[in-house]
């Protein structure tokens, strides 16, 4: 894809080519063997630290890369676009490092940010669960107060890398003592907290990472699992949230580059009649929608990007929908349209994009699914009323 002056700058530019001369180096298909093998991808994640990528938009006084959402939406697309994607980089330094960064004290600063820039740490994410899903207005998994301590407890399902990471951060409420209003609020949860348990989810995503469901048992946390204000939550969590919208849009330009990629080639050299199969209009046309449809989600992201590295948490609430909106679509044109054009061979392991038809779907569900978006654009920008 090709660079436009004053809307990516020299800097992104050079980035961009530097992460994806790394993702060549490991591929498609070094992510599906860590997925069949059912591990993580240890030494892509290593690589991507030791260049300074993971940390990229973490402060340079917690040993980041001083950079923004920008960048490090950036890193995600172009390992995508070179088949091989880190999911963990939209839940650990983008949401959880964000968070920490904005509201974390100076000692949660000091205990998490050098470790989740450098990649020796991991944090998961999660706010889903079972009865709530996309209403997350409903979330019940509540702390109270035991002295000094937080007493957590509640259920999380789909949440993602809990087995690799040291902590989770955890969205829950706590009452408000006069009202007994429940307030959103993040805890830092550890891996082996007692009372914390976990179990695998059978998910049909050939990916390294998998999504668990949580029980939280009375987990007796210190005061400071709390991040930030107790009375702050929501502003907190969307500032979050909106990183976690822009990771995905790359997650999913990513993949539909890399699909759209497999099927250009192949298209320029299958020939079953005179001309390779690309001459023709009806193989062409759709793969030239989905180019034009991932530049558009692409600038999309890059508005929304831009809009919160410049401190617009409003702004970029609305372009990040629409950006993880566009991305979402894109990417399942891209990856649909792949699988076809390669035929038969759209569907064999060799070529390895059958299993991306499953994967293209998450960003349509996940964080939020397209529909809570058309929800969100219905009512906020447009002004329509609810029916909910
Ligand atoms: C691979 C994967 C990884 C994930 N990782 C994480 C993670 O790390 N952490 C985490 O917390 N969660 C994670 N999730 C969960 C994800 O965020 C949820 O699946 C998502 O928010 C949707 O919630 P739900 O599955 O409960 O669907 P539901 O809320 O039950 O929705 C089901 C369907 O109903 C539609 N719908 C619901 N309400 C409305 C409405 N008002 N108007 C119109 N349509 C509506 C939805 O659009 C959807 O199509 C992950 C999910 C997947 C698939």
């Amino acid at each position: 894809m090709s660079t436009t002056p004053g809307i990516e700058s020299e800097e992104h530019a050079a980035l961009r080519a530097a992460v994806a001369a790394l993702g060549r180096r490991y591929g498609r298909e070094y992510l599906a063997r860590t997925a069949r093998e059912g591990r993580h991808p240890d030494e892509l994640w290593a690589d991507a630290a030791k260049l300074g990528y993971l940390g990229v938009n973490l402060p340079e006084e917690y040993g980041g890369g001083g950079g923004g959402i920008a960048e490090l939406a950036i890193v995600l697309e172009e390992l995508g676009a070179a088949g091989s994607p880190l999911l963990m980089l939209v839940v650990s330094p983008a949401i959880c490092g964000t968070v920490i960064a904005r509201f974390g004290t100076e000692e949660q600063k000091r205990a998490w940010l050098p470790g989740l820039a450098d990649g020796s740490r991991t944090m998961a994410f999660g706010i889903t669960e079972p009865d709530a899903g996309s209403n997350s207005h409903r979330i019940t998994t509540t702390a109270r107060r035991d002295g000094d301590d937080w007493l957590l407890s509640g259920r999380k399902v789909f949440v993602s890398g809990v087995d690799i990471a040291d902590a989770t951060l955890i969205v829950g409420r706590t009452e408000d003592a006069r009202t007994g209003a429940l307030k959103p609020c993040l805890f830092i949860v550890p891996r082996d907290a007692p009372g914390f348990t976990r179990s695998v989810i059978d998910m049909e995503i050939q990916a390294a990472e998998k999504q668990f469901e949580l029980v939280l048992d009375d987990v007796r946390l210190p005061a400071d699992a709390l991040v930030g204000e107790e009375d702050a939550g929501l502003l907190q969590l969307f500032a979050g949230l909106n990183p976690e919208r822009i990771m995905t849009a790359a997650f999913a330009i990513g993949m539909g580059r890399y699909a759209l990629g497999r099927a250009v080639d192949y298209a320029r050299t299958r020939q079953v009649w005179k001309e390779p199969i690309g001459a023709h209009q009806a193989v062409a046309h759709p793969l030239a929608q989905a180019h034009i449809e991932l530049e558009l989600a692409r600038l999309m992201m890059a508005k929304a990007a831009h809009l919160y590295d410049s401190g617009d948490d409003m702004g970029a609430g609305e372009a990040a929908n629409m950006a993880k909106y566009a991305a979402g679509e894109a990417c399942a044109r891209a990856v649909d349209q792949a699988v076809h054009t390669l035929g038969g061979n759209g569907l064999t392991r060799e070529y390895g994009l059958g299993a991306l038809v499953t994967a293209a779907r998450v960003a349509r569900i996940a964080p939020v699914s397209r529909e809570m978006i058309l929800n969100f654009v219905s009512h906020q920008t447009l002004g329509l009323p609810k029916s909910y």
